[in-house]
C-alpha cells in the first residue's frame, strides 16, 4: 500500500533508495522485454547492446543468422537471443512477437528497424523501376505495418507498450535519398501517425519514429557507392561522415540512435507518442543546398 505519512519534499538520498540508487537511474529499461528487427548489424545491433546495458531482455530478429547469433552470444544468453525473422513475412513478425512473450512472459518494446536501400538509384522518376519500388516498400514500409499490427496485438490488451520505427531524414527532406527509399520512409512516418490517431493512443500504446541522418553503416555506404559509382571507398565514407553532416564538432554514430531509442522506450518518455524524433545534427532544418554560393564570401 501507499505510505500515508507526511514526507519531506526533498528526502535524503539514504532514505529514498529508489531515487538515489545510481544503478536504477542508469538502467532505464530494467525489467523490460524488447524485440528489435534488423538487429544483426548497424543501428539495430547498437540498439540491442544499449538496451541490454540498460537492463532490458532483447530478442534480436534478422535474416543474417550467423551475424545475429554472434551479436546475441556476445550479449549473453540471459539477456539476449536471436531469431530468424524476415520482416516481409507477416508470420515471421508474428512469431518473433510471440517468442518474446513465451520466453519472458511479456513484451514492452518492439523496435521495427530493418531496412534496405534498394537497387541503384534512378536519376529520374521516368527511370524508376517499380519492381525495385515494390521490394523497398515491402522491406521498409509493409514490414513496419506488420510490426505495428502484431506488437499492438499483445500490447493493447495490457494497455501498455512502446513501438519504435526507424524512418530517416529522407522522410523529411525529399531530395537527399534514392526515390523509392525516400518514399518508403515517408510512408513509415505517415503510418505511425495514422495508427496513433486511429487506435493506439486510446489503447495506451506509444508509437514513435526515429529519423536518423547518414551514418556509415553497410546500408548507407552502399547507397552512396551506388549513387556515385566513380567514387573511391574513402570518398564514399567521407561523403557520409563529413559532407552530409551539418553539426560542427560531432559526427552521427549508431550509438546516438540507440540512445534515442532507449529514451523513447523508457518510462521517461511516458507521454511522448506520435512523434518523429529526427537525429540529424540539424541537417533537415539547416541544410543549405549550396554551401558557399559564389559571391557569398
Ligand atoms: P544495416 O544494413 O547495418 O542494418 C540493416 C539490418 O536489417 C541488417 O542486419 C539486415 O540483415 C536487416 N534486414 C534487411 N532486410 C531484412 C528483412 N527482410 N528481414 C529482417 N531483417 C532484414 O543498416 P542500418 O543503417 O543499421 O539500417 C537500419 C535502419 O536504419 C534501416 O531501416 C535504414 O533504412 C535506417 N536508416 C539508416 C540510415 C543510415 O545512414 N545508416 C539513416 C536513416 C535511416
Amino acid at each position: 500500500g501507499r505510505s500515508r505519512g507526511v514526507r519531506p519534499m526533498f528526502s535524503s538520498g539514504l532514505a529514498d533508495r529508489s531515487f538515489s540508487s545510481s544503478a536504477s537511474s542508469s538502467r532505464k529499461l530494467d525489467g523490460k522485454v524488447a524485440v528489435i528487427t534488423g538487429a544483426a548489424s548497424g543501428i539495430g545491433e547498437a540498439t540491442a547492446k544499449e538496451f541490454v546495458r540498460n537492463g532490458a531482455k532483447v530478442i534480436l530478429a534478422d535474416i543474417q543468422d550467423d551475424l545475429g547469433r554472434a551479436v546475441a552470444g556476445e550479449l549473453g544468453a540471459d539477456a539476449a537471443s536471436y531469431t530468424h525473422c524476415d520482416v516481409t513475412v507477416e508470420a515471421d513478425v508474428a512469431a518473433a512477437v510471440d517468442l518474446a512473450v513465451a520466453r519472458h512472459g511479456r513484451l514492452d518494446v518492439v523496435y521495427s528497424n530493418a531496412g534496405i536501400a534498394g537497387g541503384a538509384p534512378p536519376a529520374t522518376l521516368a527511370a524508376l523501376d517499380l519492381d525495385d519500388y515494390d521490394r523497398v516498400m515491402a522491406v521498409n514500409a509493409r514490414s513496419m505495418v506488420a510490426c505495428l499490427k502484431h506488437a499492438a496485438r499483445v500490447m493493447a490488451p495490457r494497455r501498455a507498450g512502446c513501438i519504435l520505427c526507424t524512418a530517416s531524414s529522407t522522410a523529411v527532406l525529399g531530395n537527399i535519398g534514392p526515390l523509392a527509399y525516400s518514399m518508403s520512409k515517408a510512408a513509415v512516418v505517415g503510418m505511425v501517425q495514422t495508427t496513433v490517431a486511429r487506435q493506439l493512443a486510446r489503447d495506451g500504446v506509444r508509437v514513435n519514429t526515429i529519423s536518423p541522418h547518414a551514418i556509415p553503416t553497410a546500408m548507407a555506404l552502399g547507397i552512396i557507392a551506388e549513387t556515385f559509382p566513380a567514387a573511391t571507398a574513402e570518398e564514399v565514407r567521407r561523403m557520409v561522415t563529413r559532407e552530409m553532416q551539418e553539426l560542427e564538432g560531432a559526427s552521427l554514430e549508431v550509438e546516438d540512435v540507440a540512445r534515442a531509442a532507449v529514451f523513447l522506450a523508457s518510462d521517461e518518455a511516458k507521454f511522448i507518442t506520435g512523434h518523429n524524433l529526427v537525429v540529424d545534427g540539424g541537417f533537415t532544418v539547416g541544410k543549405v543546398l549550396v554551401r558557399d554560393p559564389p559571391g557569398s564570401a
